[in-house]
């Protein structure tokens, strides 16, 4: 499956293209991921013995900036898959604006089942292995699935002992404490809650009757439950690798955090009933947020799907045959490197905190966070409307224009 995700990625590219001003030798340099980096990542156990990690960076591209994007945890991580993603953080990154390029790593570990010291060598030695290819002006990694704020100092800290100076600028997503900017924590779900709200407007949508689905409830998925619930959706489905769980009137989605965050499973909650995680994608809904990893939605599950909008905070849910059933069913898809550009957007703004050492507050970060996600949103939708293509491809021809201006100004350049 993994080998798969780079070429359906690749697709969305050929359809864009299409309708995009790009020269086809854009597109074909587009095609390949500019470096790529495999590490081996040998840690120390807790019990004294040693293991082998196997981890990936990878730099899609950077004319329009420093190579951007997470690191993930998985045991799942594959180099096609950490190739797609750095792909898509390249059009993600054009796509609302922020001057960026893409990039994207990865470990192949279950990081559940290693202790919070291991995690820490692991990070650690990690960040050592990629550091000759990472810097505030070249690739600025960032957390993903199974990352977080806690790693991203223990990196930050580790690459700067290298450097011999602090570079708080080399990696986004810290905390607040070490760097990090006020509202990232919750910037990839408010990003996606600001795009709901304008289509809310649009279609006149009363949030009280919109109820929601949300399959995956890490972190975009808690934070996205969170702002939807206290907007007055209602959230009736969540799900995580335990399993889901349904409740028509709408889940009290603090205490179900509470839950979450005691037995580590939305499937101990007392409040709902368990339903099969599969049915959760096919759940008569407004609203179905997929928040958790790729390829969950597919040509086998597409025409079962009753929500007419989705969101993808996770990259890469849906697959080119989805897309097409989804398109003929009128369901509009609000396409990941949209839905979710807004924790990119925050890592932007973080990035110029510590490039000048001057730290904005909550109200800043919002508002700018809202303006880029509002305009961008109404520029992918206008241009939908105007060629009548779906909101993936117009998402996607937005993206590649911005692309083509900055590979096109200076054609095949000298190169960092
Ligand atoms: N991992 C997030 C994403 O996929 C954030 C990347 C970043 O902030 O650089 O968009």
């Amino acid at each position: 499956m993994a080998e798969q995700i780079y070429q359906q990625a690749l697709l969305r590219l050929e359809q864009a293209a299409e309708y995009s001003k790009a020269a086809p030798e854009t597109v074909e340099r587009l095609k390949r991921p500019k470096r790529i980096l495999e590490v081996s990542v040998p840690v120390r156990m807790d019990d004294g013995s040693e293991r082998v990690f196997t981890g990936f960076r990878v730099q899609h591209d950077n004319t329009r900036g420093p190579a951007k994007g997470g690191i993930r945890y998985h045991h799942t991580v594959h180099l096609d898959e950490v190739k797609a993603l750095a792909f898509w953080m390249s059009f993600k990154c054009a796509c609302v604006g922020i001057p960026f390029g893409g990039g994207k790593g990865g470990v192949i570990v279950d990081p559940r089942k290693l202790s919070m010291l291991e995690i820490e060598r692991l990070s650690r030695r990690y960040i050592r292995e990629i550091a000759p290819i990472i810097g505030p002006d070249t690739d600025v990694p960032a957390p993903d699935v199974y990352t977080n704020a806690r790693i991203m100092a223990w990196m930050m800290d580790e690459y700067s002992a290298l450097a011999g100076q602090p570079t708080p600028a080399v990696i986004t997503g810290k905390p607040v404490s070490r760097g990090g900017s006020i509202g990232r924590d919750d910037a990839t779900a408010r990003g996606g809650f600001y795009i709901i709200g304008e289509l809310a407007d649009r279609r006149g949508w009363k949030a009280s009757e919109v109820r929601i689905a949300i399959q995956g409830f890490g972190n975009a998925g808690q934070q996205f439950a969170k702002l939807a619930s206290g907007a007055g959706y209602r959230i009736v489905a969540v799900s995580d690798s335990s399993g889901a769980i349904h409740c028509e009137k709408g889940f009290d989605v603090d205490a179900l955090i509470k839950s979450k965050d005691k037995s580590g499973k939305v499937t101990d909650h007392s409040e709902g009933d368990k339903i099969d995680a599969d049915k959760l994608l096919e759940l008569d809904v407004e609203i179905l947020v997929p928040a958790a990893l790729e390829g969950v939605i597919t040509k086998d599950n597409a025409s079962n799907i009753k929500a007419k909008t989705v969101l993808e905070l996770a990259n890469g849910p849906t697959t080119p045959e989805a897309d097409e059933i989804l398109a003929d069913a009128d369901t509009l898809v609000i396409p990941d490197i949209l839905a979710n550009a807004g924790g990119v957007t925050v890592s932007y703004f973080e990035w110029t905190q510590n490039k000048s050492s001057y730290y904005w507050n909550k109200e800043r970060v919002h508002d700018e966070l809202k303006t880029i996600m509002t305009r961008e949103f109404s520029a992918v939708h206008d241009l939908k409307e105007d060629r009548g293509i779906t909101m993936r491809t117009a998402a996607y021809t937005h993206a590649l224009d911005r692309l083509a201006d900055a590979h096109e100004a200076t054609g095949t350049r000298s190169d960092f």
